[in-house]
């Protein structure tokens, strides 16, 4: 029942010339982690432009079609986080090429992660300044060509998590249980046993009219990382 794709080893990292920008003297650390969220400090994003524009790109014209009503709740949230986002048009993609800077780059691909049912999300590594810089989402083809199973609100909420990987959001599974690891599923909960939606598998909201789009947690993230670029100005 693993759904979504977990952010280690992908080819960004390895195809990507970027080296790793250690955040200038600020005046305080950067929050990196918090109930409900973690960023991705190790892939060397540590924070979310609060002034420069983002911009959703498809690989193609079927794929714009197939996946903005996916999206555009959840760019709708962040925008009001303060993230300047918005979903734009097409352009061609290289899996192993960082986007231009600010671009979420969607294309499609079966298997992106040689598992069935796992999608990748990148952010582009060790941007300037730790300031995510776009990245690369592949969303796994099967679920398109019905031979893999996804409830409609798993894939409303896999093209969220994905996205937030972009960003620079990890996966905030933390070991509950005390025994000894972060498990599957293993988040912190708000009403009604809502995860947020970078959990570990199948985070995110159940209903209908919520699935897609971003808990509370998941905001909280945002903020903190728009919060870490202000700071470090
Ligand atoms: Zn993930």
């Amino acid at each position: 029942m693993l759904r979504t794709g977990v952010a280690v080893g992908a080819a960004l990292v390895v195809t990507c010339a970027f080296g790793v920008t250690p955040a200038r003297s600020s005046p305080g650390p950067p929050t990196l982690a918090g109930p409900g969220f973690q960023v991705a400090a190790r892939l060397g994003v540590t924070s979310v432009s609060p002034s420069r524009p983002y911009t959703v790109t498809f690989a193609s014209d079927g794929l714009k079609q197939r996946y903005t009503p996916y999206l555009t709740a959840a760019v709708a949230q962040m925008r009001a986080a303060g993230v300047r986002i918005g979903i734009g048009g097409t352009e061609s993609v290289d899996p192993g090429r960082c986007p231009p800077w600010g671009h979420i780059q969607y294309t499609q691909t079966y298997r992106p992660l040689n598992r069935g049912g796992y999608s990748r999300g990148m952010p582009c590594p060790g941007p300037a300044g730790g300031v995510a810089a776009g990245g690369i989402v592949t969303m796994d083809s099967e679920y398109f060509d019905g031979t893999w199973h996804i409830a409609p609100y798993q894939l409303r909420n896999t093209f969220v998590h994905e996205m937030l990987h972009t960003f620079g959001l990890d996966h905030p599974n933390r070991d509950l249980d005390g025994d000894g690891k972060a498990g599957a599923y293993e988040c912190v909960t708000g009403p009604g046993g809502v995860r947020p939606v970078m959990c570990s598998p199948n985070g995110g909201y159940k209903s209908a009219s919520s699935a897609g789009r971003l808990t509370p947690y998941d905001m909280a993230a945002l903020r903190a990382m728009l919060a870490n670029a202000r700071r470090a100005g």
